[in-house]
């Protein structure tokens, strides 16, 4: 039976003080979990955290805001940073381990392996919008696994298309590590956690609340009969658009690789990113899996 640690995570700091770390958890005939995390933890987080504790003896959190998947013009250097508040919660939530590596530890100068997410998962959507974003998340999401060997890594579904990446990577590569995809923690309001809703005044906040129910007029339909994925992905558009939104992409797709469906069908999912003012955030719901994010007609 897991048993949540009580004391302080032991911090580590390079990848071999966590590959230490795990051998020795291993060799101990304990099960690993990992956690990865770009820090500013929140409810979202905690969620996986809290999954993890369940299922493994022992579980490292990763705590890395990871430069190999900002585009020189996105938020990398105001991305929110608060270590002293992630040490707690994760000292509360029963962690064993943090790893908080420097950027210089993970990406030293002479570094030449890349990888490349290939066909529409890595190009469509998400990738089309921040080129070269799948294949930053690819190489540190694997950096970690190669260090961390871990039984266990827990990701959102909030990053729908991320989650898919993660699960293609960890089989092509042959990791031997069973993904774990959690399911999206919202506000009371429906709004998905994040650690970017900080950069929203309170009145861009209220606006945010049409991402949720936009969906769940989406999701209305789907359940009143409609199949069309276009006009499902219309509707969204539309309440986004209406609510003042800046509208990235919409799209309905199947959850393994991220292509266009035409007709509508139980786990495909609905996908969306938008902008309020400078801040972009992205949202998703898994049709006939998910209930709706916020009641209708909000
Ligand atoms: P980040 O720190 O934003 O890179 O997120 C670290 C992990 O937490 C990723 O696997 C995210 O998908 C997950 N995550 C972020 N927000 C949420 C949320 N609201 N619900 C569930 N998981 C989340």
């Amino acid at each position: 039976m897991p048993t949540p640690s009580t004391d302080t995570p032991e911090l580590l700091s390079t990848p071999d003080d966590l590959r230490r770390w795990s051998t020795a958890s291993r060799t101990a005939g304990r099960s690993v979990g990992m956690v990865p995390t770009m820090g500013a933890l929140h409810a979202g987080h905690r969620a996986l955290i809290d999954r993890a504790v369940a299922d493994n003896d022992r579980v490292v959190v990763s705590i890395f805001v990871n430069p190999a998947q900002f585009g020189p013009t996105e938020d990398f250097a105001r991305y929110p940073r608060n270590m002293d508040a992630d040490l707690a919660m994760l000292a509360a939530a029963g962690v064993h381990a943090a790893f908080v590596p420097t950027v210089e530890t993970m990406y030293p100068a002479g570094l030449v392996t890349g990888l490349d997410i290939a066909g529409p998962l890595g190009a469509r959507l998400e990738g089309a919008s921040r080129p070269g974003h799948f294949n930053g998340v690819a190489l540190v999401v694997t950096k970690l696994l190669v260090a961390g060997i871990p039984d266990r890594a827990y990701f959102g579904q909030k990053d729908a298309q991320q989650c898919a990446v993660v699960c293609h990577l960890a089989r092509d590569l042959d990791t031997g590590v069973e993904i774990v995809v959690c399911p999206t923690v919202r506000d009371t309001d429906g709004l998905a956690v994040s650690s970017r809703n900080v950069y929203l005044s309170p009145e861009e906040r209220v606006q945010a609340r049409a991402i949720p129910s936009s969906l769940a007029e989406a999701m209305g339909r789907y359940e009143a009969g409609e199949r069309d994925a276009t006009a499902l992905a219309t509707t969204v558009r539309s309440h986004l658009a209406n609510a003042g939104l800046d509208v990235d992409y919409v799209a309905v797709v199947r959850a393994d690789d991220f292509t266009e469906v035409e007709k509508a069908a139980p786990t495909n999912q609905i996908v969306l990113a938008a902008r309020i003012g400078n801040t972009r955030l992205i949202d998703v719901v898994r049709l006939g899996v998910d209930t709706a994010p916020v009641g209708r007609g909000v």
